[in-house]
């Protein structure tokens, strides 16, 4: 046996006992002839000691340990002389009469201690290393515990987990498939799942009502800071339900999974709040609504007064920043020099200080009396002291968004989001169809197998793209303190309904069917009404970490430029596997 307790377990009760302990060296140190011995495991660690007394060939293995030798030590459990309230094993010490090297290590390149001194990527390199530390230990025991309590909650509702391929056709989730070429069938390619749409809406057809899924979804889209091209989703569907039914589910989940994971009660029920509103009053589908701010039109009455730049705009927006009228010329020119940068994308920033004497100040004083900046004052619904930040442009989503943006950036500096507050919305009545005006056609704004609300069917068969825009989905998002944890609606279950859809998408009939066939074919059968969800698991798990980053939470991550540093992939393949996989690589020429 190479261990009789583990180095996380032994407390004063035990002293007296003889155990055996395994794990790593932590570090060790000399003191007037003894030797102590951090011994780590992913429990815990206990301190070892050899007396100064001890047979002379203990001494010498004692004091031969590097840092990450792997040991198997015996000895007497015994009472500290000095404790250590910090550690859970603080009370007690291994007094040790033997020591067995198990296995040497080479000095690591950076020290496993909670706040180690290597650098990201050095750590990214040796992530075995890394990850022997506690911050990722935890973050990884976390992600276990979320797991299972998901599983349990799961499992009590009666649904089954049940595995879909990975080697499949492309489920368009609006990035770029990852591709597999096969050997048997040179020329063709399986396409990794985005997500499992399609396999759950078949296990649907198959009448498995109430399915879920931990598993691997991959995109290959061009990494912003939180997204990995590999990550985990809670996938779950439900057949013979409304949105209602949905909702009320996984409200449930998240709510359980809040209390039993970190100990808080969210809001019951969890608020609602339409896409327009989001849009109209945070800039943003995925508000944070742990703070006001919130957005004012101001078309109405800001314009007219002679000053061309909101004169000619179609849309005029403003956010009044609470206790920010003393801000600075210089604060506020850095205010506008931020909204120019190509994050935020705006041209300019016009303000009015309300002071607390009831006066005003702004950048726009030459064409607006202060009645007309009172009336606009009113409108922004601003309060003495406030700075109103306005903003126009010729569409209301764009002006919209960069509010949206100051507004969060506002609410940054004024310390309004905080991180212990959990403010969790559901997102609720999206539209249908988004346009882009570059390639002048619309995109499902959440899938294609999202079904038109039926109210709106009429709109659904219009060929005009006013009605198309008018297409509202009961498709719905879980957003919380400004992030999308999750997201899903009602599908199509019919197979006229999905072909339509698909060619207001503009794909014709032809492709539709070469890459969809199988769904629009399965909804010949008997297809029940359903309908789900999906949730980024990582970002769950990043969430009641406490952490912005989602890399902490996976054993094994991908770097910003989706490389796996550790084992050095993507990489080049043989030319025996391109000879059998009957691919030719077309070198780039060498300038
Ligand atoms: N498949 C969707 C996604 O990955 C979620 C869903 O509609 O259930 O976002």
């Amino acid at each position: 046996m190479y261990r009789t307790h583990t180095c996380g377990e032994l407390r004063l009760a035990n002293c007296g006992q003889n155990v055996t302990l395994a794990g790593w060296v932590q570090k060790s140190r000399k003191l007037g002839g003894m030797t102590f011995i951090d011994l780590r495991d992913r429990y815990g660690i206990t301190q070892l000691v050899v007396e100064a007394d001890a047979p002379a060939e203990l001494v010498d293995t004692a004091t031969s340990l590097g840092r990450e030798f792997v040991i198997q030590a015996k000895g007497e459990v015994v009472e500290r002389q000095s404790k250590n309230p910090k550690m859970a094993t603080g009370d007690i010490e291994i007094k040790l009469d033997a020591i067995t090297i198990l296995n040497k290590s080479a000095v690591p390149p950076f020290t496993i201690e909670d706040n180690s001194d290597g650098g990201e990527d050095l750590r990214a390199k040796y992530r075995y290393l890394d990850l022997r530390r506690n911050p990722l230990r935890e973050a990884l025991m976390l992600r276990h515990k979320i797991a299972h309590e998901v599983r349990n909650f799961l499992d009590s509702k009666g649904f089954m987990e049940i595995e879909t391929p990975y080697l499949i056709k492309s489920t368009p989730e609006g990035a770029r498939d990852f591709v597999v070429p096969s050997r048997m069938n040179p020329g063709q390619f399986y396409a990794l799942p985005q997500s499992p749409q399609t396999f759950k809406q078949l296990l649907m057809v198959a009448g498995y009502d109430r399915y879920f899924q931990i598993v691997r979804c991959f995109r290959d889209e061009d990494l912003r800071a939180d997204r990995q091209p590999e990550f985990t989703q809670i996938d779950c569907e439900m057949s013979f339900v409304e949105q209602e039914d949905v909702l009320n589910t996984f409200e449930e989940m998240m709510r359980t999974l809040f209390k039993n994971v970190i100990g808080v009660e969210i809001a019951n029920p969890i608020p609602r709040m339409s896409w327009f509103d989001a849009m109209d009053k945070y800039g943003s589908d995925k508000p944070d609504i742990r703070f006001g701010m919130t957005i004012h039109e101001l078309t109405a009455v800001a314009k007219g007064k002679g000053f061309g730049v909101l004169d000619g705009a179609a849309y005029i927006g403003a956010i009044a920043v609470p206790g920010a009228a003393e801000y600075t010329r210089k604060q506020i020119d850095e205010l506008t020099e931020w909204v120019k940068r190509p994050q935020v994308g705006a041209k300019g920033l016009i303000y009015i200080k309300v002071n607390q004497d009831g006066s005003f100040k702004s950048s726009i004083d030459k064409f607006y009396s202060p009645e007309d900046l009172e009336k606009i004052a009113a409108a922004a619904e601003a309060s003495k002291g406030d700075l109103i930040l306005i903003m126009s442009g010729d569409n209301c989503r764009k002006v919209q968004t960069m509010l949206g943006v100051l507004r969060l950036e506002m609410g940054n500096r004024l310390g309004l989001r905080n991180p212990k507050e959990f403010a969790p919305l559901w997102i609720v009545d999206f539209p249908l169809l988004e346009w882009d005006d570059e390639t002048q056609r619309f995109y499902a704004m959440h899938h294609p197998f999202t079904a038109p609300k039926p109210e709106h069917e009429k709109y659904f068969y219009s060929d005009k793209k006013e009605d198309l825009e008018k297409v509202c989905a009961n498709a719905y998002d879980f957003v919380l303190n400004g992030s999308e944890l999750g997201g899903g609606s009602i599908r199509i279950h019919n197979a006229d309904v999905q072909k339509r859809m698909f060619e207001v998408l503009g794909i014709g009939p032809e492709e539709a069917e070469y890459k969809f066939g199988f769904i629009i074919n399965a909804f010949r059968f008997g297809a029940p009404p359903h309908g789900g969800l999906a949730f980024g698991f990582d970002r769950v798990c990043a969430l009641f970490g406490g952490s912005d980053s989602i890399r902490d939470y996976i054993a094994f991550p991908k770097n910003n430029q989706g490389r796996d540093v550790m084992i050095d992939s993507p990489s080049e393949i043989d030319q025996i596997q391109l000879d059998e996989l009957q691919i030719d690589i077309r070198k780039k020429v060498e300038e």
